[in-house]
Protein backbone atom coordinates (compact mmCIF):
# COMPACT_ATOMS: atom_id res chain seq x y z
CA UNK A 1 0.00 0.00 0.00
CA UNK A 2 2.90 2.26 0.69
CA UNK A 3 4.60 1.96 -2.22
CA UNK A 4 1.72 2.22 -4.49
CA UNK A 5 1.37 5.60 -2.53
CA UNK A 6 5.07 6.54 -3.18
CA UNK A 7 4.89 5.44 -6.67
CA UNK A 8 1.71 7.27 -7.79
CA UNK A 9 3.65 10.58 -5.61
CA UNK A 10 5.92 9.97 -8.05
CA UNK A 11 3.43 9.73 -11.36
CA UNK A 12 2.00 12.81 -10.11
CA UNK A 13 5.20 14.82 -9.68
CA UNK A 14 6.45 13.71 -13.25
CA UNK A 15 3.48 15.08 -14.46
CA UNK A 16 3.84 18.26 -12.11
CA UNK A 17 6.80 19.85 -14.04
CA UNK A 18 4.74 20.23 -17.36
CA UNK A 19 5.68 24.27 -16.92
CA UNK A 20 9.86 23.78 -16.50
CA UNK A 21 9.07 20.06 -18.53
CA UNK A 22 13.35 20.43 -20.92
CA UNK A 23 12.54 17.46 -22.64
CA UNK A 24 13.16 17.42 -25.90
CA UNK A 25 12.40 15.32 -29.01
CA UNK A 26 13.80 16.10 -32.49
CA UNK A 27 16.71 18.13 -32.14
CA UNK A 28 18.42 18.24 -35.22
CA UNK A 29 21.55 16.16 -34.91
CA UNK A 30 24.02 14.47 -37.12
CA UNK A 31 22.45 10.79 -37.95
CA UNK A 32 25.71 9.17 -36.12
CA UNK A 33 24.68 11.02 -33.07
CA UNK A 34 20.81 10.54 -33.44
CA UNK A 35 20.70 8.66 -30.18
CA UNK A 36 18.11 7.86 -27.85
CA UNK A 37 17.95 6.54 -24.08
CA UNK A 38 16.22 3.13 -23.70
CA UNK A 39 16.61 2.35 -20.01
CA UNK A 40 18.29 3.75 -17.24
CA UNK A 41 19.25 1.19 -14.20
CA UNK A 42 20.38 1.12 -10.59
CA UNK A 43 22.18 -2.16 -8.96
CA UNK A 44 23.61 -2.06 -5.49
CA UNK A 45 27.02 -3.78 -5.12
CA UNK A 46 28.27 -4.55 -1.77
CA UNK A 47 31.54 -3.16 -0.75
CA UNK A 48 32.80 -1.46 1.80
CA UNK A 49 29.77 0.53 1.30
CA UNK A 50 26.95 0.67 -0.65
CA UNK A 51 27.91 1.13 -4.71
CA UNK A 52 25.18 2.09 -6.66
CA UNK A 53 26.44 1.07 -10.45
CA UNK A 54 24.15 3.16 -12.83
CA UNK A 55 23.63 2.17 -16.65
CA UNK A 56 21.98 4.02 -19.50
CA UNK A 57 20.93 2.11 -22.06
CA UNK A 58 20.54 3.04 -25.57
CA UNK A 59 19.18 2.13 -28.72
CA UNK A 60 23.09 2.96 -30.50
CA UNK A 61 24.61 0.04 -29.16
CA UNK A 62 26.51 1.28 -26.71
CA UNK A 63 25.51 2.23 -23.04
CA UNK A 64 26.99 4.48 -19.90
CA UNK A 65 28.38 3.71 -16.44
CA UNK A 66 27.87 5.76 -13.76
CA UNK A 67 28.16 5.78 -9.65
CA UNK A 68 25.48 7.30 -7.33
CA UNK A 69 27.00 7.82 -3.48
CA UNK A 70 24.90 7.67 -1.14
CA UNK A 71 22.02 5.56 -1.53
CA UNK A 72 19.33 4.77 -1.99
CA UNK A 73 19.92 5.88 -5.74
CA UNK A 74 17.86 3.59 -7.42
CA UNK A 75 14.27 4.77 -5.79
CA UNK A 76 15.44 8.41 -7.45
CA UNK A 77 16.48 6.23 -10.53
CA UNK A 78 13.11 4.88 -11.14
CA UNK A 79 11.50 8.23 -10.42
CA UNK A 80 14.22 10.31 -13.18
CA UNK A 81 13.51 7.43 -15.67
CA UNK A 82 10.35 8.59 -17.33
CA UNK A 83 11.96 11.72 -17.88
CA UNK A 84 14.77 10.52 -19.63
CA UNK A 85 13.89 7.85 -21.68
CA UNK A 86 13.36 8.54 -25.33
CA UNK A 87 15.99 11.64 -24.96
CA UNK A 88 19.42 11.80 -26.31
CA UNK A 89 21.88 11.37 -24.13
CA UNK A 90 24.70 13.45 -26.15
CA UNK A 91 22.37 16.64 -24.19
CA UNK A 92 24.27 15.98 -20.99
CA UNK A 93 23.37 19.48 -19.86
CA UNK A 94 19.83 19.82 -20.62
CA UNK A 95 19.42 16.55 -18.97
CA UNK A 96 21.09 17.11 -15.92
CA UNK A 97 18.87 20.91 -15.48
CA UNK A 98 15.48 18.31 -16.21
CA UNK A 99 16.32 15.90 -13.58
CA UNK A 100 17.57 18.85 -11.29
CA UNK A 101 13.84 20.50 -11.98
CA UNK A 102 12.15 16.76 -11.21
CA UNK A 103 13.67 16.67 -7.99
CA UNK A 104 13.39 19.92 -6.34
CA UNK A 105 10.42 18.61 -4.96
CA UNK A 106 11.90 15.40 -3.80
CA UNK A 107 14.51 15.82 -1.21
CA UNK A 108 15.67 19.52 -2.86
CA UNK A 109 18.16 20.15 -5.90
CA UNK A 110 20.54 20.95 -3.23
CA UNK A 111 20.14 17.66 -1.02
CA UNK A 112 21.09 14.11 -1.69
CA UNK A 113 18.49 13.54 -4.65
CA UNK A 114 21.66 14.79 -6.06
CA UNK A 115 23.39 11.38 -5.76
CA UNK A 116 21.45 9.83 -8.41
CA UNK A 117 21.65 12.67 -10.78
CA UNK A 118 25.46 12.67 -10.09
CA UNK A 119 25.52 9.04 -10.94
CA UNK A 120 22.95 8.85 -14.25
CA UNK A 121 25.60 11.96 -15.16
CA UNK A 122 28.46 10.34 -15.47
CA UNK A 123 26.50 7.43 -17.07
CA UNK A 124 25.77 9.82 -20.01
CA UNK A 125 29.33 11.33 -20.67
CA UNK A 126 30.58 7.88 -20.90
CA UNK A 127 27.53 7.53 -23.36
CA UNK A 128 29.03 10.51 -25.13
CA UNK A 129 32.46 9.54 -24.93
CA UNK A 130 31.74 6.07 -26.99
CA UNK A 131 29.16 7.21 -29.27
CA UNK A 132 32.27 9.92 -30.26
CA UNK A 133 35.06 8.10 -29.69
CA UNK A 134 36.61 10.45 -27.12
CA UNK A 135 37.47 9.58 -23.15
CA UNK A 136 35.27 11.88 -21.10
CA UNK A 137 38.57 14.43 -20.00
CA UNK A 138 38.73 15.10 -23.91
CA UNK A 139 34.78 16.14 -24.17
CA UNK A 140 34.90 17.99 -20.36
CA UNK A 141 37.82 20.46 -21.82
CA UNK A 142 41.19 18.62 -21.63
CA UNK A 143 43.50 17.86 -19.52
CA UNK A 144 45.91 19.08 -17.46
CA UNK A 145 47.87 15.95 -16.59
CA UNK A 146 48.46 12.50 -17.89
CA UNK A 147 47.59 11.02 -13.88
CA UNK A 148 45.68 11.77 -10.94
CA UNK A 149 47.41 11.20 -7.79
CA UNK A 150 45.70 9.34 -5.57
CA UNK A 151 45.35 9.42 -1.88
CA UNK A 152 44.69 6.08 0.54
CA UNK A 153 42.26 6.29 3.17
CA UNK A 154 43.99 4.99 6.03
CA UNK A 155 40.93 4.43 8.64
CA UNK A 156 42.20 4.57 12.30
CA UNK A 157 45.33 2.60 11.67
CA UNK A 158 43.24 -0.04 11.39
CA UNK A 159 40.41 -1.46 9.39
CA UNK A 160 37.09 -0.35 11.19
CA UNK A 161 36.11 -3.90 12.24
CA UNK A 162 39.56 -4.04 14.49
CA UNK A 163 37.90 -1.05 15.93
CA UNK A 164 35.00 -2.79 17.16
CA UNK A 165 36.56 -5.94 18.04
CA UNK A 166 39.45 -5.18 20.33
CA UNK A 167 40.24 -2.58 22.92
CA UNK A 168 40.31 0.82 21.03
CA UNK A 169 43.31 1.96 23.32
CA UNK A 170 45.07 -0.71 21.39
CA UNK A 171 43.84 -0.37 18.50
CA UNK A 172 44.00 3.80 18.12
CA UNK A 173 47.61 3.77 19.16
CA UNK A 174 49.83 6.13 17.74
CA UNK A 175 51.82 2.96 16.78
CA UNK A 176 49.53 1.23 15.18
CA UNK A 177 48.68 4.47 13.00
CA UNK A 178 52.18 5.29 12.07
CA UNK A 179 52.59 1.06 11.08
CA UNK A 180 49.85 1.29 8.48
CA UNK A 181 51.70 4.59 7.11
CA UNK A 182 54.57 2.60 6.40
CA UNK A 183 52.73 0.14 4.76
CA UNK A 184 50.70 2.65 2.50
CA UNK A 185 54.36 4.20 1.63
CA UNK A 186 55.73 1.37 0.75
CA UNK A 187 52.75 0.68 -1.26
CA UNK A 188 53.56 3.59 -3.17
CA UNK A 189 51.24 5.87 -2.61
CA UNK A 190 52.46 9.46 -1.38
CA UNK A 191 48.98 10.94 0.00
CA UNK A 192 47.74 9.45 3.15
CA UNK A 193 44.75 10.28 5.14
CA UNK A 194 43.41 9.19 9.01
CA UNK A 195 40.50 9.13 11.20
CA UNK A 196 41.41 11.04 13.93
CA UNK A 197 38.14 11.12 15.70
CA UNK A 198 38.25 7.96 17.60
CA UNK A 199 37.03 7.68 21.09
CA UNK A 200 39.80 6.20 23.71
CA UNK A 201 38.53 6.44 26.90
CA UNK A 202 34.80 6.89 28.34
CA UNK A 203 33.54 10.87 27.71
CA UNK A 204 30.41 12.81 27.42
CA UNK A 205 30.58 12.84 23.88
CA UNK A 206 27.38 14.74 23.64
CA UNK A 207 29.53 17.93 24.74
CA UNK A 208 31.57 17.49 21.48
CA UNK A 209 33.94 18.93 23.36
CA UNK A 210 37.68 16.91 24.30
CA UNK A 211 39.79 17.19 27.66
CA UNK A 212 43.16 18.47 26.95
CA UNK A 213 44.19 14.75 27.67
CA UNK A 214 42.29 13.62 24.80
CA UNK A 215 43.86 16.54 22.69
CA UNK A 216 47.09 15.33 23.32
CA UNK A 217 46.63 11.96 22.16
CA UNK A 218 45.29 13.11 19.22
CA UNK A 219 48.37 15.12 18.94
CA UNK A 220 50.69 12.36 19.91
CA UNK A 221 48.97 10.13 17.06
CA UNK A 222 49.63 12.61 14.58
CA UNK A 223 52.89 13.09 15.68
CA UNK A 224 53.68 9.12 15.49
CA UNK A 225 52.72 9.54 11.43
CA UNK A 226 54.62 12.32 10.53
CA UNK A 227 57.88 11.44 12.22
CA UNK A 228 57.12 7.82 10.13
CA UNK A 229 56.66 8.90 7.01
CA UNK A 230 58.56 12.16 6.77
CA UNK A 231 57.93 15.79 5.92
CA UNK A 232 57.03 15.54 2.00
CA UNK A 233 53.99 13.39 1.89
CA UNK A 234 50.36 14.78 1.46
CA UNK A 235 48.72 13.75 4.94
CA UNK A 236 45.42 14.29 6.47
CA UNK A 237 43.08 14.01 8.95
CA UNK A 238 39.78 13.32 9.32
CA UNK A 239 37.18 14.47 12.21
CA UNK A 240 33.92 13.58 10.84
CA UNK A 241 32.69 16.99 12.33
CA UNK A 242 32.83 16.26 15.89
CA UNK A 243 33.41 19.05 17.52
CA UNK A 244 32.43 22.45 19.18
CA UNK A 245 34.66 25.18 17.64
CA UNK A 246 36.90 25.64 20.69
CA UNK A 247 37.70 22.19 20.69
CA UNK A 248 38.47 22.06 17.07
CA UNK A 249 41.05 24.95 16.82
CA UNK A 250 42.72 23.22 20.02
CA UNK A 251 43.05 20.28 18.07
CA UNK A 252 43.99 22.40 14.42
CA UNK A 253 46.39 24.24 16.33
CA UNK A 254 48.36 21.63 18.52
CA UNK A 255 48.72 20.08 14.99
CA UNK A 256 50.38 23.02 13.25
CA UNK A 257 53.89 21.75 13.54
CA UNK A 258 53.13 18.82 11.19
CA UNK A 259 52.13 20.79 8.42
CA UNK A 260 49.58 18.95 7.72
CA UNK A 261 48.04 19.13 4.09
CA UNK A 262 44.36 19.62 5.87
CA UNK A 263 42.18 18.94 8.98
CA UNK A 264 39.11 17.62 7.76
CA UNK A 265 35.16 18.87 8.74
CA UNK A 266 36.43 19.48 12.56
CA UNK A 267 33.00 20.90 12.98
CA UNK A 268 29.54 20.05 12.47
CA UNK A 269 28.69 20.82 8.20
CA UNK A 270 25.86 23.32 8.32
CA UNK A 271 27.57 26.08 9.65
CA UNK A 272 29.84 28.39 7.61
CA UNK A 273 30.47 30.46 10.57
CA UNK A 274 31.77 27.74 12.50
CA UNK A 275 34.13 26.76 9.65
CA UNK A 276 35.23 30.16 8.85
CA UNK A 277 36.18 30.31 13.08
CA UNK A 278 38.39 27.93 13.13
CA UNK A 279 40.47 28.04 9.38
CA UNK A 280 41.18 31.35 10.43
CA UNK A 281 42.13 30.82 13.94
CA UNK A 282 44.67 28.32 12.87
CA UNK A 283 47.20 27.60 10.15
CA UNK A 284 46.80 24.23 9.71
CA UNK A 285 44.59 24.39 6.27
CA UNK A 286 41.31 22.97 7.16
CA UNK A 287 38.85 20.89 4.70
CA UNK A 288 35.33 20.49 4.26
CA UNK A 289 32.90 19.69 1.04
CA UNK A 290 31.70 16.06 0.88
CA UNK A 291 28.13 16.83 2.40
CA UNK A 292 27.63 19.95 -0.04
CA UNK A 293 25.92 19.69 -3.48
CA UNK A 294 26.00 21.81 -6.35
CA UNK A 295 28.11 24.52 -6.76
CA UNK A 296 25.69 26.73 -4.84
CA UNK A 297 26.02 24.54 -2.35
CA UNK A 298 29.64 25.50 -2.00
CA UNK A 299 29.44 29.62 -2.66
CA UNK A 300 29.04 30.71 0.74
CA UNK A 301 31.99 28.21 2.45
CA UNK A 302 34.26 29.96 -0.97
CA UNK A 303 32.89 33.45 -0.53
CA UNK A 304 33.35 33.42 3.31
CA UNK A 305 36.50 31.85 3.21
CA UNK A 306 35.47 29.52 5.66
CA UNK A 307 37.83 26.75 4.43
CA UNK A 308 41.22 26.19 2.93
CA UNK A 309 40.54 22.90 0.39
CA UNK A 310 36.68 22.12 -0.56
CA UNK A 311 35.79 17.81 -0.91
CA UNK A 312 33.25 17.61 -3.60
CA UNK A 313 32.19 14.14 -3.75
CA UNK A 314 31.73 13.56 -7.37
CA UNK A 315 28.98 11.01 -6.99
CA UNK A 316 27.07 12.93 -4.52
CA UNK A 317 27.71 17.08 -5.53
CA UNK A 318 25.71 16.57 -9.11
CA UNK A 319 28.98 14.78 -11.30
CA UNK A 320 31.51 15.80 -13.49
CA UNK A 321 30.56 19.21 -15.00
CA UNK A 322 29.05 20.17 -11.63
CA UNK A 323 32.10 19.08 -9.66
CA UNK A 324 34.08 21.19 -12.66
CA UNK A 325 31.56 24.25 -12.17
CA UNK A 326 32.77 23.66 -8.38
CA UNK A 327 36.37 23.51 -8.82
CA UNK A 328 36.59 26.87 -11.22
CA UNK A 329 34.84 28.88 -8.16
CA UNK A 330 37.15 27.30 -5.96
CA UNK A 331 40.02 28.18 -8.08
CA UNK A 332 38.56 32.23 -8.64
CA UNK A 333 38.75 31.72 -4.42
CA UNK A 334 42.47 30.03 -4.52
CA UNK A 335 41.07 27.49 -2.84
CA UNK A 336 42.29 23.84 -4.12
CA UNK A 337 40.24 20.86 -4.45
CA UNK A 338 40.69 16.94 -2.97
CA UNK A 339 37.83 15.12 -4.11
CA UNK A 340 35.90 13.12 -1.68
CA UNK A 341 35.56 9.87 -3.38
CA UNK A 342 34.27 6.05 -1.31
CA UNK A 343 33.22 4.48 -4.78
CA UNK A 344 33.96 1.29 -6.47
CA UNK A 345 36.62 2.20 -10.05
CA UNK A 346 33.33 3.31 -12.18
CA UNK A 347 33.15 6.09 -9.63
CA UNK A 348 37.03 6.48 -8.89
CA UNK A 349 37.22 6.25 -12.41
CA UNK A 350 34.53 9.04 -13.18
CA UNK A 351 36.46 11.18 -10.50
CA UNK A 352 40.46 10.75 -12.42
CA UNK A 353 39.06 11.90 -15.82
CA UNK A 354 37.35 15.15 -13.91
CA UNK A 355 40.39 16.11 -11.69
CA UNK A 356 42.50 15.72 -14.90
CA UNK A 357 40.43 19.07 -16.14
CA UNK A 358 40.98 21.00 -13.70
CA UNK A 359 43.84 22.80 -12.40
CA UNK A 360 43.01 23.01 -8.75
CA UNK A 361 42.53 19.13 -8.12
CA UNK A 362 45.61 17.64 -6.26
CA UNK A 363 44.80 14.75 -5.02
CA UNK A 364 41.15 12.22 -5.28
CA UNK A 365 40.30 9.73 -2.41
CA UNK A 366 40.56 6.29 -2.54
CA UNK A 367 38.69 4.57 -0.08
CA UNK A 368 38.90 0.85 -0.73
CA UNK A 369 41.75 -0.60 0.58
CA UNK A 370 40.36 -3.24 2.55
CA UNK A 371 38.13 -4.52 -0.84
CA UNK A 372 40.67 -7.24 -1.75
CA UNK A 373 38.76 -8.00 -5.58
CA UNK A 374 38.55 -3.57 -5.82
CA UNK A 375 39.80 -3.92 -9.05
CA UNK A 376 38.12 -7.38 -10.12
CA UNK A 377 35.36 -5.60 -10.74
CA UNK A 378 36.43 -4.20 -14.32
CA UNK A 379 38.23 -6.44 -16.47
CA UNK A 380 41.38 -4.25 -17.01
CA UNK A 381 44.68 -4.01 -15.05
CA UNK A 382 44.92 -2.64 -11.69
CA UNK A 383 44.11 1.31 -11.98
CA UNK A 384 46.55 2.53 -9.23
CA UNK A 385 49.64 2.60 -9.46
CA UNK A 386 52.90 4.11 -7.53
CA UNK A 387 50.09 6.27 -5.93
CA UNK A 388 48.32 6.98 -8.92
CA UNK A 389 45.53 6.13 -12.25
CA UNK A 390 46.76 7.19 -15.82
CA UNK A 391 43.92 9.28 -17.18
CA UNK A 392 42.29 6.49 -20.01
CA UNK A 393 42.38 7.34 -23.68
CA UNK A 394 39.87 4.84 -24.23
CA UNK A 395 36.31 6.46 -25.27
CA UNK A 396 34.31 7.27 -22.67
CA UNK A 397 35.32 6.52 -18.56
CA UNK A 398 37.76 3.82 -20.44
CA UNK A 399 36.44 0.76 -18.03
CA UNK A 400 34.42 -2.60 -18.93
CA UNK A 401 32.90 -4.42 -15.93
CA UNK A 402 33.51 -8.07 -15.14
CA UNK A 403 29.82 -9.08 -14.94
CA UNK A 404 30.66 -12.06 -13.15
CA UNK A 405 32.03 -10.35 -10.16
CA UNK A 406 29.43 -7.70 -9.81
CA UNK A 407 26.81 -10.22 -9.83
CA UNK A 408 28.70 -12.00 -7.30
CA UNK A 409 29.16 -9.13 -5.21
CA UNK A 410 25.31 -7.57 -5.63
CA UNK A 411 22.97 -7.26 -3.03
CA UNK A 412 20.66 -9.39 -2.29
CA UNK A 413 17.28 -8.96 -3.94
CA UNK A 414 18.99 -7.07 -6.64
CA UNK A 415 18.47 -8.06 -10.35
CA UNK A 416 22.18 -8.12 -11.36
CA UNK A 417 23.31 -6.33 -14.45
CA UNK A 418 23.61 -8.44 -17.37
CA UNK A 419 26.20 -8.37 -20.37
CA UNK A 420 24.71 -6.02 -22.87
MG1 LIG B 1 35.62 12.74 5.42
Amino acid sequence: MRESKYRQLVADMIGGVGWRDLRADGLRRAPDRDVEITDVRCVVVEGNFPWNIIRVETDAGEYGLGEAFPGPAGEYVEFLKPGLVGQNPLDVDRLVEHMTQLVSGLGGSLGYSQAAVSGIEIALWDVAGKVTGLPIYQLLGGKYRDAVRIYADCHAGENLAAATEADPREVYAPESYAAVAREVIDEGFDALKFDLDVRIADADTATRRLSNEAIQHKIAIVDAVREEVGSDPTLGFDLHWNFTIETAIKIARGVEEYALDWLEDPVPPESVDAHRKVTESTSTPILAGENLTRVEGFLPFLTDQAVDVVAPDIQKCGGLSEFRKIATVADAFDVPTAPHNISSPVGTLAGVHACATVPNAFALEWHAREVAWWDDLHTGSPLIENGEIQVPEDPGLGLELDFDVLEAHTAPGQEPLEPI
